[in-house]
């Protein structure tokens, strides 16, 4: 029997082809995921499937599952077998429960029958996009390594063609994080999305070669840096607090809004205090502690052994969760923007502290620069929203009390502290200059309302 009391609700994300994808994105962390199963075909069958919808289902107290599929490039599946997945949860569903069902993909595969597909069953599709062209393709590559910015685009015009509801993904890497506001107008006003996530890419160079393990404490050239993530947070957020408050949905600045106001979940695992409702499913029915940690060590066991339940509850996932509060160094404990931060996700801590501690986030200097820049907005943010008034007007308010930060600019020395608030330095934060580009704005409607596709 389990001995932690069972969640209401759990968010596993399952990987029905496993690792396999029909691109070579570079930074991608999970094909090297198919060492861990030498000869297997990656296709998760009937019984599994079967399986896992009614052991999800199972799993729930509350009413409301997500079903989510991911990859590897879950696509790849075909349509019928999600037509089998809609089967099952009809066949288990209990009384007033119903499905989300959602799936990240690189839309490089749509086509009309899936996007019918996928309008008839209400799914809500995450796009992985890097921004424009010539940053997308630098990374997002097919087998042949070639750019598949257009084969992408096809798919996301083909979502819009069936009123599919989607929100985009954006990976921030070494090379596109210097280009923060062209990537956020692009996704705001070329494709007319109101949801974005931005995810780091932080890529660890692992002594053996492969990324089965995530060993080693430097990281590739494609990763972003830390100081550069902060920037790259702090200029869309710039953009957001001033223009779009209401109108744009940026994941991070509505999980930090959350923790500013004190909602008790920010709804994004990685600034929880705790996690391990997160969980990762692979195509045999191997269930991991989460997405990022598919390896062995973190192997929970196989839902044909043992209920997906019993594995969730077990004293090793809940020490899982919980050491992402109990391992924090002293560094976090002492840090003002902990309560937003938690020392953000595990896998990232792989750095000391600046007093020898190990246990620090790589991404740490990038957060506490972006928690600190948005603090003063988010109070104001927070005042508005206790007393009745819509978020939206925290923009005028914002742009009144910030318009002395132009002479602060003027004024500030390249290594001194960003007159923003930031603490970053002035040339990595506000100072930074990156050559102007040529752009047109033109304001797409968008009709989004969903929350972003989870990917991890
Ligand atoms: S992504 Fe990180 S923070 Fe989220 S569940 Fe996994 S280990 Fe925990
Ligand atoms: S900002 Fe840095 S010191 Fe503060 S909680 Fe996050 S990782 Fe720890």
């Amino acid at each position: 029997m389990p001995q932690n009391p069972p969640p209401p609700r759990i968010h596993v994300l399952s990987k029905p082809s496993g690792a396999t994808c029909n691109l070579a994105c570079s930074y991608c962390f999970f094909l090297d995921k198919e060492l861990l199963y030498p000869n297997s075909k990656f296709r998760m069958t009937d019984e599994v499937l079967e399986n896992y919808i009614r052991q999800l289902i199972e799993s729930h107290r509350s009413s409301e599952v997500t079903v989510a599929w991911q990859g590897g490039e879950p696509t790849l599946m075909g349509v019928d077998f999600y037509r089998k997945a809609i089967e099952y949860q009809e066949k288990y569903r209990k009384p007033g429960m119903t499905f989300e069902n959602t799936m990240q993909t690189n839309g490089t595969l749509l086509d009309d029958e899936w996007c019918e597909f996928l309008k008839e069953n209400n799914y809500l599709i995450g796009i992985s996009i890097d921004g424009p062209q010539h940053l997308h393709d630098a990374h997002r590559v097919d087998k042949g390594s070639q750019g598949t910015f257009d084969n992408v685009m096809r798919g996301l015009r083909l979502l819009q063609k069936h009123e599919v509801e989607y929100n985009l993904l954006v990976t921030v890497n070494g090379l596109n994080a210097d280009y923060p506001r062209e990537i956020y107008r692009f996704m705001r006003d070329e494709l007319g999305t109101k949801w974005i996530q931005f995810i780091p890419i932080v890529e660890r160079v692992n002594p053996d070669g492969f990324n089965v393990y995530q060993l080693g404490n430097t990281v590739t050239e494609r990763s972003v840096r830390p100081e550069q993530f902060g920037r790259f947070l702090i200029q869309v957020f710039d953009e957001w607090i001033r223009d779009d408050v209401g109108e744009m949905f940026v994941q991070t600045f509505e999980a930090a809004a959350r923790n500013w106001m004190g909602l008790g979940s920010s709804g994004m695992c990685v600034f929880e205090e705790t996690c391990g409702l997160g969980l990762a499913i692979e195509h045999n029915g191997d269930l991991y502690s989460c997405d990022h940690f598919v390896e062995p060590d973190y192997l929970l066991g196989n839902i044909k052994d043992e209920h997906m339940l019993e594995m969730v509850v077990s004293d090793e996932q809940t020490k899982f969760g919980q050491d992402k509060r109990d391992s924090l160094p002293q560094y976090c404990l002492d840090c003002d923007v902990r309560f937003a931060c938690h020392g953000e996700c595990p896998k990232n801590r792989f750095i000391e502290t600046p007093s020898g501690d190990p246990g620090l986030n790589y991404l740490c200097a990038g957060y506490k620069g972006f928690f600190h820049r948005i603090n003063e907005p988010f109070k104001i943010l927070t005042m508005l929203m206790r007393s009745g008034r819509p978020a939206s007007d925290v923009m005028a308010i914002v742009a009144d009390r910030e318009a002395h930060f132009t002479e602060a600019f003027a004024k500030a020395k390249p290594d001194e502290q960003c007159p923003c608030g930031s603490q970053m330095r002035y040339k990595d934060c506000h100072g930074w200059q990156r050559p102007k580009r040529r752009r047109k704005r033109r304001r797409a409607v968008a009709s989004l309302a969903r929350p972003p596709v989870r990917v991890s």
